[in-house]
């Protein structure tokens, strides 16, 4: 780069006609070096010890841009979190548990319905206490979200701590609605008369899910706007929400399923019709959200197992001076 024939041409802070306070040095390349580790971009080319105001060597592109695109400009806000690594695992315990849980349960719908088809005994016996048990461990999982960090509102932990108790409830009525699965749940979606009592434990399995997805969302909105691409909308997700409108529509469907058990026959097929389709529909909606809700906890991994990146731990100047903490890795 030819040097620029005025002086201060070339500090973007620079008053016109004016020559650099005195306290800071000449400047010197040297004050504007990337001394922390910083990937390219673009190509992953190291850039650390080249000028800010030089392009990567690779691909050329001006590593500003790699400053930018990397940098959190509320590093300095965001709450340290003390132990990332059990938070993120927490998370992962939660969003796996809650898979497993799903899948197990479409088995044991699966195993019903092959039973009633087939008279085929698919189901294993052991099914439900594994249902039970991994809705538990999601629940133990789900604690690394009641206070993952200092200064968050008492209302939000609060919250957070009565959804993962609402895990144990939750427990109860998935052993309610499938400890007896094999023979008697049958393909309970088209069966013909829909058992009370299970219709009434599974709504109130769907309104615990909705008051725990509800529970969980604030704390779990503070840990993804630590990530940068999730805050800045290049992502943009509401995967509890969903999932909580995805439980919603079973309660809907429950709740007209069992009206239709006490109303005329004659609106009654329409009814139980229509609640059947929404709890399909739910159904369906909830394995997507749960889903959703693996994949999105896996993206959060960086955000929460390293610190967000300052400015100042990139760019070694007289001004930033460098002295920040290392990065936790
Ligand atoms: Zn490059």
């Amino acid at each position: 780069m030819p040097k620029s024939p005025s002086p201060e041409s070339d500090n973007p802070y620079a008053v016109p006609g004016l020559s650099e306070p005195t306290p800071y040095p000449p400047r010197e390349p040297v004050g504007h070096q990337l001394s922390g580790h910083l990937p390219c971009a673009r190509c992953r080319y190291e850039l650390q010890g080249l000028s800010i105001a030089s392009n990567c060597p690779e691909c050329g592109l001006p590593i500003s841009a790699t400053i930018l695109a990397v940098v959190d400009p509320y590093a300095k806000e965001l709450q340290p979190i003390p132990h990332p690594r059990w938070t993120f695992a927490g998370l992962m315990v939660w969003a796996t548990g809650a898979l497993v849980t799903t899948g197990l349960m479409w088995l044991a719908h699966l195993g019903a319905m092959a039973y009633s088809l087939f008279r085929i005994q698919a189901t294993p016996s052991w099914l439900a206490s594994v249902i039970v048990a991994s809705t538990l461990l999601s629940g133990i999982g789900v604690l690394a979200l009641v206070r993952p960090h200092a200064k968050i509102r008492r209302r939000q932990q609060l919250a957070a701590a009565i959804a993962a108790c609402g895990f144990l409830p939750f427990a109860w009525l998935h052993w309610e609605l499938f400890a007896d699965s094999a023979q008697s749940l049958g393909f309970e979606f088209f069966s013909s008369q829909p058992d009370e009592a299970r219709v009434v434990t599974r709504l109130l399995c769907g309104l615990l899910g909705v008051l725990i997805t509800l529970g969980l969302r604030p704390n779990a909105r503070v840990l993804v706007s630590r990530s940068l691409v999730l805050r800045t909308g290049k992502v943009d997700r509401q995967t509890l929400y969903a999932l909580a409108a995805a439980f919603g529509v079973g309660v809907i469907g429950d709740a007209i399923q069992l009206a239709s058990l006490h109303l005329r026959p004659v609106s009654m097929d329409v009814m139980r019709s229509v609640g059947m389709a929404l709890a399909v529909l739910s159904s369906l909606l909830c394995t997507l959200g749960v889903v959703g809700l693996f994949v999105d906890t896996w993206r959060l991994r960086h955000a929460v197992l390293s610190e967000p990146l300052d400015l100042g731990q990139l760019i070694a100047t007289p001004l930033m001076g460098g002295s920040h903490e290392p990065r936790r890795a």
